[in-house]
């Protein structure tokens, strides 16, 4: 703290994988509780040319702010992704660059908290339909396409990326605990259903 020394933050997202948090600087220390204080800040600082020191508390809990909420969504990403044994719970793509952890209810939603009951995971497709509403989930795990996809003509992609999968079974964890929330489910499948 006091030689003011750039750090990296390793962040525990799932057991064995970590995400890099930097530079980071101790800027706090309680002896008492054994505790530090870690605050982010921008890589551009660490390139030696003369920044603003009055700013300098200002910018680092602004950039604190944005580490923490891109680390928590990174956690929530990887749990997700995890949990459904890196496929998409609609059509069971294996590709972890192409999957996403969804919100089931969404980020600002008083439920929408960034945990695996709350998450889904999906390729970028089923992802950007579901949260589009072109495609839902019923709370008994059943896939449906919007009447307006369903009664659409259009190549192989539209038949086999949503049409195909009107009413499949989603493919979830096994373990009760990593399930979507059927509560969750039956609330985002009626915004769904109006969208519809
Ligand atoms: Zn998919």
């Amino acid at each position: 703290m006091a030689g003011r020394t750039p750090l990296v933050y390793f962040f525990g997202l799932v057991p064995g994988q970590y995400a890099a948090a930097w530079p980071s600087f101790v800027v706090a220390d309680d002896p008492s509780s054994l505790t530090f204080t870690i605050a982010a800040d921008e890589p551009h600082t660490l390139t030696g040319t003369t920044s603003d020191a009055a700013a300098e508390p200002i910018r680092r809990r602004y950039a604190t702010g944005l580490q923490l909420h891109r680390l928590h969504q990174a956690e929530f990403r990887q749990r997700v992704v995890r949990a459904y044994h890196q496929a998409c719970a609609i059509c069971r793509l294996r590709h972890d660059e192409l999957l996403d952890a969804a919100h089931i209810l969404p980020d600002g939603h008083p439920l929408g908290e960034p945990t695996v009951p709350n998450g889904l995971a999906l390729c970028k497709l089923h992802h950007a339909a579901f949260d589009r509403n072109i495609v839902g989930i019923r709370s008994d795990l059943v896939v449906e396409a919007s009447l307006d996809v369903l009664h659409e003509i259009d190549g192989p992609m539209l038949i086999h990326g949503l049409q195909g999968w009107h009413g499949a079974p989603l493919q979830v964890p096994r373990p009760v605990e990593d399930r979507p929330n059927p509560d969750f489910l039956a609330e985002r499948y009626e915004v769904f259903r109006r969208a519809g």
